[in-house]
């Protein structure tokens, strides 16, 4: 029994994230450059309402409906719950075709590159990441896992779920040089998954560098909610960099320096990305934190025949 029976590629979470849409669509026009002999690869446009529409989502963000309330509500009203909940009843672990991995494929507007992110740390999933980062030193690695945020994306209808965040790009902006190197890093992760279901060896055990979730920064604003300060300019772009205490972090609509108040150097991702604005959050704030992946070897309880 193969360890990886099906694979779902999914564009469009965010109806503005073309990256992801039209890799999705160029896999369904060019099929043989996701197959692979060892599993079954499906291909997903999730949130098609924004797709059509060119925006983020039309109800609400489809990346934070697929929670186990949401997907129980019986007529829900907003579309993208709606939408989660007839995924799920293809996708999800209890579905008629469920994925083992879910790929779901974003873009940012923040210099991220290439990031892989994580939402645990599940064996299988550091595994996968160490030997992707192996192939693709300038592969980043994100976890989540300390954020305290419930299982609500998309990726988390799937047993494995792995989300692929772009950047810079803007919203609604396609960008070639990204496109193509988002394109390799999916088929890449494809021919692995195929490798570890004929339990070729695959790569040597390799140190993975987690950048760890650390807290959210939000913007400085006023009594009334108004943004009080931008990015600092000297900030902009940096992500993944060290920022240490007194740094430069906010320029005020004044023109005064706000510095990194904290005691320890952090490393900030998700700087100035545009969708997070309604979040209220200005960046994340990650550390880096090496570690020593092991094998992972299927417990016979975990295998999809024995759910
Ligand atoms: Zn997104």
């Amino acid at each position: 029994m193969n360890k990886i029976q099906r694979v779902l590629i999914v564009g469009g979470t965010h109806g503005n994230e073309l990256t992801g849409v039209y890799l999705v669509q160029r896999f369904e026009q060019q099929p043989h450059l996701v197959q692979r002999p060892s599993f079954d690869t499906r291909t997903l446009l999730s949130n098609q309402a924004a797709i059509a529409a060119g925006v983020r989502y039309v109800d609400q963000d489809m990346n934070r409906c697929c929670d186990r309330q949401s997907l129980a509500t019986p007529t829900p009203a907003a579309y993208e719950v709606a939408r989660a909940q007839e995924i799920s009843r293809h996708f999800g672990t209890t579905g008629s075709t469920p994925a083992d991995v879910i790929l779901d494929l974003h873009s940012t507007t923040a210099n991220m590159g290439l990031t892989l992110i994580l939402d645990d740390h599940h064996p299988f999933k550091l595994q996968l990441a160490a030997a992707l980062s192996a192939q693709q030193p300038a592969l980043r690695v994100y976890s989540s896992a300390n954020s305290g945020r419930q299982q609500d994306a998309l990726r988390s209808l799937g047993r494995f779920g792995f989300c692929l965040e772009v950047g810079p790009v803007a919203q609604g902006v396609l960008e070639a040089d990204l496109f193509h190197r988002t394109e390799a890093l999916v088929l890449q992760t494809l021919d692995y998954l195929d490798r570890l279901n004929q339990d070729t060896p695959t790569t040597a055990p390799h140190p993975l560098t987690l950048y760890q979730y650390l807290g959210t920064v939000p913007y400085p604003k006023d009594s009334k909610g108004r943004l009080q300060a931008m990015i600092h300019p000297q900030l902009q772009g940096q992500d993944y960099q060290p920022l240490h205490p007194g740094d430069p972090m906010f320029l005020s609509l004044t023109g005064e320096t706000i510095a990194y108040a904290g005691e320890d150097p952090v490393f900030p991702v998700f700087i100035n990305e545009a969708a997070y604005y309604e979040k209220d959050i200005a960046m994340v704030l990650t550390r880096p934190q090496q570690i020593e992946v092991e094998t992972w070897v299927e417990p016979e309880s975990e295998a999809r025949t024995c759910r």
